[in-house]
């Protein structure tokens, strides 16, 4: 039987739908010359090349389609692929459907991939560019902003003695003198530390302006070990200084915070940064780079980075107390451990 030389293999029995009812046409497909002939109860040609073979139909059919909507469902599928073979055709037939899903299966997937690498790498890059971009002006705008809202809402004037005041002030011009001598002052903004009286317990925050805000209710906490409370400063300059602020400030208002900080009209940018503020969690990441910080500046400044894991389990195990500060300080345990690997 010369079946490997046959310009046509038999005809195969297949259901003609006309795509329009779902009545069930029992008919022959046969290929002749590149072109697909349909005899029985329906009967019409077209070229293979007009045609599209689909995926499988739900009990497995074969389903070829014709440029109207119209197919055929085909259960036979080995006498389908003879057919397809036979023909010529399989390779272009077959090929293209499967060409056109991975086609659009690796499209799909690309257009994804490139999403995230935007969604990873770039827009954290253009917020960071946006960040470092910021005018000066700006910043003490928004820091000035901010802390007016904060004295009307959430501060009072500190009642710490002028004695503690004086002498944690000392130890903040130490660490900020140090950091100057270690890392220059190229940039740096000029650090100031406030105190407040706060209605939302121990809590230290650093402001874009490089107004650091310090609550008596922290100070008086940490009250035995100054060092460990320069710890907690020098970690919120290590906020300011990797600009985490700023940073989350651009993300969050995204496209119009980057016009604002670029073009100069702060005043809708400013208007959510108080909120912003109050409600800050810092990532992991932010939390893991002032810590990196503010153990190289407390080690510039003579001081035992030891001191700040210290402070860090002291506001961990004071529980209620310090949940405004733990709320916006996360992942104390894994920070703590990491603080003491790093020692020599
Ligand atoms: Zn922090």
């Amino acid at each position: 039987m010369p079946a490997t030389l046959a310009p046509t293999a038999a005809p195969l029995a297949a259901v003609y739908f006309d795509g329009l009812t779902s009545r069930r046409h029992r008919v022959m497909l046969a290929v002749e010359d590149g072109v697909a002939r349909v005899t029985g109860e329906a009967e019409r040609r077209c070229p293979l090349a007009d045609l599209r073979v689909s995926e499988a139909s739900r009990h497995g059919a074969r389903i070829v389609t014709f440029p109207d909507g119209a197919f055929l469902e085909i259960d036979d599928k080995a006498a389908f692929a003879s057919l397809l073979a036979s023909t010529g055709h399989r390779g272009t037939l077959v090929a293209r459907m499967q060409q056109s899903w991975r086609a659009t299966l690796l499209a799909a997937a690309g257009m994804a991939v490139a999403l995230l690498l935007l969604w990873r790498f770039a827009l954290p890059l253009l917020a960071d560019a946006v960040a470092a971009a910021v005018p000066a002006g700006v910043e003490q705008a928004l820091g000035k902003r901010v802390l007016e809202e904060m004295d009307r809402t959430y501060f009072a004037a500190s009642t710490l003695g002028q004695a503690a005041q004086a002498r944690i002030a000392a130890q903040f011009a130490q660490l900020t003198q140090s950091m100057r001598l270690t890392a220059g002052a190229d940039g740096a903004p000029p650090y100031r530390l406030l105190f407040r009286k706060s209605r939302i317990g121990p809590n230290a925050l650093a402001l874009p302006s490089g107004q650091v805000v310090l609550t008596d209710e922290l100070a008086r906490l940490l009250q035995d070990d100054g060092d460990a409370l320069t710890g907690v400063l020098a970690h919120e300059l290590g906020h300011l200084q990797r600009r985490h602020l700023m940073r989350r400030v651009v993300h969050g208002a995204a496209t119009g915070a980057a016009a604002t900080a670029l073009f100069g009209d702060a005043s809708a940018m400013l208007a959510t940064v108080p909120a912003l503020l109050l409600d800050l969690k810092y990532s992991r990441d932010a939390e893991i780079e002032a810590d990196d910080f503010a153990a190289g500046a407390m080690a510039a400044a003579g001081l035992d980075p030891e001191r700040l894991a210290e402070a860090l389990e002291r506001l961990a195990g004071d529980g209620g107390h310090t949940a405004a500060y733990l709320s916006s300080h996360p992942d104390t345990a894994e920070r703590v451990a990491r603080l003491r690997n790093r020692r020599p």
